[in-house]
């Protein structure tokens, strides 16, 4: 059964078909990447998914649930985590705090009840830092650490809500070879361990090729082709739309 049901979904700003009713599933244990060129709708599926937008038409079936119409906190608390383009921590704090601040905000308690320092839920956090490989850097501020560090940081910080889905709007913006090619083996190990699924959007195609189990390409808010990688490199619609041939 899937994680996730989206179905001829649909949403226009003005007169612009931003997304014209695409459909697609998404199972535990996968990674699917949305690509498509500037303009095609990425953003917008993932902010109805996330409940940024409210969809015009259509429906998302999240876990049996329909996530249209609930609100961005709502849909969180379900289990949809996401990160950021650009990564965002705390700087004044250090890593670990960042993390315990993330497990207290997923246990419903408030940020005011908590102040840097406190040993509350240090351990918790330091057993999530180790699986993302930044325990070593645990007590060092936030920004200090290189940017490659600080999405692991990130991904330490959506876990902390056990999210069975993970959101990732273009993890590797901004990243050298290697750390893109770190992260996305890191992201790909969380995925396995947790039996969790991942929607990203990319624009590097090595990325995709080498970490995406399916995706699916969408072109002036159409979705025009979608499959595994190796199949869809040669379909001659993403050919023409994607890479421009
Ligand atoms: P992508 O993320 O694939 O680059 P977007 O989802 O951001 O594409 O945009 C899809 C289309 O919708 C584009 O034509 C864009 O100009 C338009 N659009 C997106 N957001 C808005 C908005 N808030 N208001 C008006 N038009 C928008
Ligand atoms: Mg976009």
């Amino acid at each position: 059964m899937s994680l996730l049901t989206v179905t001829n979904l649909g949403k226009s700003f003005g007169g612009v078909k931003a997304v014209d009713g695409i459909s697609f599933d998404l199972h535990a244990g996968e990674l699917l990447a949305l690509i498509g060129p500037n303009g095609a709708g990425k953003s917008t599926t993932f902010n109805m998914v996330n409940g940024q937008l409210t969809a015009d038409v259509g429906s998302i079936k999240f876990d049996g649930k329909e996530l249209v119409g609930l609100k961005p906190r709502e849909i969180w608390r379900l289990g949809v985590g996401r990160t950021f383009q650009i990564a965002e921590t705390f700087s004044s704090l250090t890593v670990v705090e960042n993390v315990q601040m993330a497990l207290l905000s997923a246990d419903r308690k408030l940020f005011s009840m908590w102040r840097p320092a406190s040993a509350h839920k240090r351990e918790e956090a330091l057993a999530l830092l180790d699986q993302v490989g930044m325990a070593a850097q645990a007590d060092r501020p936030c920004s200090v650490l290189a940017y490659g560090d600080v999405k692991r940081v990130e991904l330490a910080i959506a876990m902390a809500n056990k999210p069975k889905l993970l959101l990732m709007d273009e993890p590797t913006a901004g990243m050298a070879p290697k750390e893109r090619n770190e992260l996305m083996a890191l992201t790909k190990k969380l995925v396995t361990e947790r039996n969790m699924a991942v929607l990203f959007t990319e624009h590097s195609m090595d990325v995709v090729f080498a970490y995406a189990d399916r995706m699916i390409v969408l072109a002036r808010g159409r979705l025009i082709a979608g499959g595994a990688p190796k199949d869809i490199r040669d379909h001659p619609k993403v050919q023409e739309v994607y890479f421009g041939t």
